[in-house]
């Protein structure tokens, strides 16, 4: 076992995206992601989550701060994002490149990088599947498919890339899907993105399926179905109970976004992973466009299998497009998240709205999991619910 207090691959991802894949020493600005020669799908990364204060204490350890805790040793606030050769130029002299030194550096960098994103200078963001978050350019957009160059990687790696491509086949159908927050769209994804090199970029081109048909916002249901406390949805009739018509469409959105995935025992795929964005992006300029990602997943992909919606239906069922999603506080207070939604409502045209939405706290997440653990097994002797293979 290593004594060292390394980063995980989140902390580095995030350390990475902050500073927008660019080297942090001061004058460098390299970029640090980009086409790898090894094979055509490779995505080659020189940057490196270096250590402000050193992992480890030891010989050759460089700014060694023996009264930090494991956790700050190995917390995104002890990483500086550089390029291999400025890595090993900072753990060469500790006299020049002091931890207040690097410290500014990286603030430099960050806030550079933030500039850059605000001017329009940062590229589309997509997602690929539930664990691939990367910033890329739309290069063509057909029927049958859509084809992008990727640029970044903001969550998952281009291993996890080549897993989703090659475990395609086993994956739920709820977790095959592309979205774009350029398009405000997404599509269910009909086979496995293939991976190409062509030009320097990787190209990623997607199979999908024909977009899934909405309704009209004044043909949703006519039953109200919003728990007033807890925000749940009433399930009646082996499906959602829809409220009725464009007057209760706040209301729905609301609910919809007030749930996140895997709380309801009926269908454990249906929800929004606000929650867990929150913990890994707050305080990061990509929280509300990952949020944005979100939002499309629940008006594009369709949830099946459950009771809570008719296969085939997507959540958000009369959202044609999002077009934007806009966070108006940095973080939930009481439980509660005000953003501004702008839709695109079958039947409405534009639609924006500030609503307030749900947002549990860390210790409610974590007791609604024991809940959920603890009710898994009744519900299943009583027929609702086929339990998953770790639940017997
Ligand atoms: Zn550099």
């Amino acid at each position: 076992m290593s004594n060292r207090d390394e980063f995980s691959q989140s902390t580095k991802n995030r350390v990475a995206a902050r500073a927008g894949w660019q080297c942090s020493f001061e004058g460098c600005t390299r970029g640090t992601h980009g086409p790898s020669a090894e094979s055509p799908e490779a995505v080659s990364n020189i940057g490196v989550a270096a250590h402000i204060c050193a992992a480890a204490p030891g010989p050759g350890a460089r700014r060694y701060d023996k009264t930090m805790s494991r956790e700050e040793r190995s917390g995104i606030g002890n990483a500086i994002w550089l390029c291999a050769n400025h890595a090993k130029l900072i753990d060469r002299d500790e006299v020049t490149y002091t931890a207040a030194r690097l410290r500014a550096m990286k603030a430099a960098r960050e806030k550079a990088s933030e500039e850059e994103q605000r001017s329009g200078k940062g590229a589309s963001l997509f997602a690929i599947g539930p664990d691939i978050v990367c910033t890329g350019e739309l290069a063509q957009v057909t029927s049958g498919s859509w084809t992008l160059h990727l640029k970044h990687f903001v969550a998952g790696d281009r291993h996890a890339l080549v897993g989703f491509v090659s475990g395609f086949a086993s994956r739920a159908a709820e977790d095959r899907y592309i979205l774009s927050n350029e398009l405000g769209d997404g599509r269910v994804l009909s086979g496995a993105p293939a991976l190409a090199m062509q030009g320097g970029n990787c190209m990623v081109t997607c199979p999908v399926a024909p977009p899934v048909p909405r309704i009209d916002a004044q043909k949703l249901g006519s039953d109200f179905a919003l728990h007033p406390e807890t925000n749940d949805l009433y399930v009646e009739n082996g499906s959602i109970a829809w409220v009725s018509g464009v007057d209760y469409l706040p209301q729905k959105i609301r609910a919809l976004l007030s749930m996140q995935r895997g709380e309801n025992v009926f269908a454990e795929m249906a929800g929004v992973r606000f929650y867990e964005y929150f913990e890994a992006f707050k305080g990061t300029f990509w929280l509300p466009q990952i949020l944005m990602l979100d939002v499309i997943r629940q008006a594009a992909i369709p949830v099946g299998g459950g009771i809570l919606t008719a296969p085939w239906m997507t959540p958000l069922q009369c959202v044609t497009r999002v077009r934007g999603v806009e966070l108006l506080s940095g973080s939930p207070e009481n439980n509660r998240l005000p953003l501004r939604v702008d839709l695109d409502v079958q039947g409405v045209g534009r639609w924006q709205r500030d609503l307030e939405i749900y947002m549990p706290t860390r210790d409610q997440m974590e007791e609604g999991a024991r809940r959920l653990a603890e009710t898994r097994p009744t519900i299943a002797e009583f027929g609702h619910y086929s339990t998953s293979s770790e639940t017997r």
